[in-house]
């Protein structure tokens, strides 16, 4: 499978196998998927299935037994420990379900936090944070510390804390999974705008109103892609993309 630079993400014959006590585990059979820039791609699947295996191996949390992972150009696999770990702050944004977030921390500074690791200065860094807290509706909070806001909020902090380096890649895995259902549908409407602002987002979930969102689903069975197909979001994206390519030539 050819990369071209409108591609976000390149996966081919992804493979991981877990040794588990009685038999090893193969948690994923040799995945193939592309996804290119400014799409936004759902991960579904039986419990098990291996989405969040997927995900972790594009996060680079985790490293494949085979199989080449490619973002924005950039190989993934066969990085050392320092190497990924710059890869993921340059490439990657990941929101998981259970927040993650700084509880000693104020809202602001859980999202300066990465950016000032990322090696960013201090001003520029607090800038952008309090832009993005304004763009996710949480500025009035910046003072706070994250045990004060509500479930949904507390996502809205992990999200901003995500985009804190404007990554290639939003990766969440099931991030609506603890939100009760008004949580969830601040953190869809969320994405919504995230993805029409033209951020490339991978998100893995149980949840159907979050899938409805994507402009592609793409459903997984026991390690394997069994099913890609762009939703009506994508039917636009793609139109979109098609004139704007056309205005380019
Ligand atoms: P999903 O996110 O689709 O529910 P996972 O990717 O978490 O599935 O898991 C896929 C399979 O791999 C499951 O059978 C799971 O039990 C197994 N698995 C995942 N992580 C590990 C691990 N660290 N050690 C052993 N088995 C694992
Ligand atoms: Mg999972």
């Amino acid at each position: 499978m050819e990369s071209t630079e409108r591609d976000a993400l390149t996966v081919t014959g992804l493979r991981k196998t877990f040794e588990a006590e009685n038999a090893p585990v193969r948690a994923l059979r040799g995945i193939d998927l592309t996804v290119r820039a400014g799409e936004f791609v759902a991960v579904m699947g039986p419990s098990g299935c291996g989405k969040s295996t997927l995900l972790n191996l594009v996060a680079g949390l985790d490293v494949a037994d085979e199989g080449t992972i490619t973002v924005a150009g950039e190989t993934v696999t066969g990085r050392t420990e320092d190497d990924l770990a710059r890869m993921r702050r340059k490439h990657m944004g990941i929101v998981f379900q259970f927040f993650n977030l700084l509880e000693g921390m104020t809202v602001l500074e859980n999202v300066v936090l990465p950016s000032v690791i990322a090696g960013r200065r201090r001003k520029i860094a607090e800038t952008r944070a309090r832009d993005l807290l304004d763009l996710l509706g949480i500025g009035d909070k910046a003072a706070a510390v994250p045990g004060v806001l509500s479930g949904g909020q507390r996502q809205r902090l992990a999200i901003a804390r995500a985009l804190a380096n404007q990554p290639t890649l939003l990766l969440a895995d099931e991030p609506t999974g603890a939100l009760d259902s008004a949580g969830g549908a601040e953190i869809i409407e969320l994405l919504r705008r995230l993805h029409q602002a033209g951020q490339t987002i991978i998100l893995v979930t149980h949840d159907q109103a979050v899938a409805d969102a994507a402009s592609r689903i793409v459903t997984m069975r026991d390690g394997r892609i069994v099913n890609s197909t762009d939703t009506s979001a994508g039917a636009q994206e793609a139109a979109s993309t098609g004139t704007s390519t056309a205005q380019a030539r």
